[in-house]
């Protein structure tokens, strides 16, 4: 028996050899293989070493150090990203991956994954073909713009349009909008790295329209608006709308651009939700880009969407950025089934599920509860006392 007084040295002596540990460990080396198993038995051997050396209590029996070593291994040959439960009721969570994709949209990436494709082939002319053309005629038809364009995620979006509309100039945005959203996108450091200024206009609760106008001169290149999705400013204040902004810009012959963070394709208060901004509505006053995310209420893949006027759209298509931002296959082959849901579903808020987990009716919400407190309750065990509060009529 290892005892305190026991010299450390020979509390180390008594650990096993990796060789001795080997023998009579079949069941892992056949699962894991014979140099996976060495390694994770020298890793638990290690472990014990230095609890031994530092005077920690730590067992040198051969079967614990098997235990320890097979256990290294279930958790090594486990995906490291898998699947959780969300109980947070934030349906778009982003530490949790945001939207949960159609089945559509699942069908689509396991066909372009598991084949080749046309991504970059035009099967009518023979000729190569341009991967964003299904998306884009897509998105001009649920949008009413004229072009668009696909990139990695809404934050490439918006650095794609400041570097290729306003590098080395000016862009006035209201200090109301100066928004920071979760994990590090930040508008005055994405307009630094753009290479674009950032004139600060107004202030922080009130900004006029005489504001921007007294901001431009010859080096304003873009008139930026920003949707604020996670805060309000309430009370004394007041924003320049876009058709405001629109007219400014007109006047000037400088472009507008919205970045709209969730921007929705159809209208939510449609199913007596809070209004969010509808890129199609937003289109038609005039803006002349729009940004948005593909993994936010639109509920597809993470991606961000730029749509808009052609002859900036083309422009961007031409910044070398933009083919460090652009998409995969997987990613484009999601968005157009999911784009396609929009255009040709009869019942979009049963098709998307993000969009069917915000229409679920309060009474469905608590059936749902009622049902899981049961089996979370017994999973969470005796330290934790689970009561399903309903909301006040
Ligand atoms: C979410 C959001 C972004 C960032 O979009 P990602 O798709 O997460 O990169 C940018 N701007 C606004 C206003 C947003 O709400």
């Amino acid at each position: 028996m290892d005892s305190e007084r026991t010299p450390y040295k020979g509390r180390l002596r008594r650990l096993p050899s990796v060789d001795r540990l080997l023998l009579g460990f079949d069941e892992a080396i056949e699962q894991f293989g014979r140099k996976a198993t060495t390694s994770a038995l020298r890793e638990a051997l290690g472990d014990r070493r230095k609890r031994i050396v530092s005077g920690e209590p730590s067992s040198t029996d051969e079967i614990a150090i098997r235990q320890t070593a097979l256990k290294m291994l279930r958790d090594g040959a486990a995906p490291g990203l898998r699947r959780v439960f969300n109980l947070t009721g934030t349906v778009l969570h982003t530490n949790l991956g945001r939207a949960i994709l159609p089945a559509e949209a699942i069908e689509a990436i396991k066909s372009v994954a598991t084949d080749y494709s046309n991504l970059e082939f035009d099967l009518d002319s023979g000729k190569r073909g341009d991967r964003e053309t299904h998306v884009e005629k897509l998105l001009c038809e649920l949008t009413g713009a004229e072009a668009a364009t696909v990139v990695n995620n809404n934050a490439a979006a918006v650095l794609l349009v400041l570097n290729t509309l306003a590098m080395n100039r000016e862009v006035p945005v209201s200090r109301g909008e100066l928004v920071e959203i979760g994990g590090s996108f930040r508008i005055p450091e994405v307009m630094q790295r753009a290479n674009c200024t950032l004139i600060e206009v107004g202030t922080t609760n009130r900004t006029h329209l005489k504001d921007f106008r007294d901001a431009i001169n010859d080096q304003s290149a873009l008139l930026m608006k920003v949707h604020t999705s996670n805060y309000k400013i309430v009370g004394f204040s007041s924003e320049v709308d876009l058709t405001g902004l629109v007219s400014i810009g007109e006047k000037h012959k400088i472009p507008v651009m919205e970045d709209l963070g969730s921007g929705a394709l159809i209208d939510l208060s449609r199913y007596g939700l809070p209004k969010e901004p509808v890129v199609a509505e937003r289109i038609a006053l005039g803006a002349d880009i729009i940004t948005f995310s593909g993994d936010k209420i639109l509920g597809g893949p993470q991606a961000g969407l730029v749509v808009g006027k052609k002859v900036w759209v083309s422009q961007m298509n031409k910044n070398p950025l933009k083919r460090a931002l652009r998409c995969g296959k997987l990613t484009l082959g999601a968005l157009e089934a999911t784009l396609r849901l929009y255009q040709y579903s009869v019942n979009i808020a049963d098709d998307i599920p993000t969009l069917k987990a915000f229409t679920r009716s309060l009474k469905e919400i608590e059936e749902m509860s009622e049902r899981l407190l049961p089996p979370l309750q017994k999973a969470l065990g005796q330290g934790f006392h689970l009561v399903l509060e309903k909301p006040r009529e």
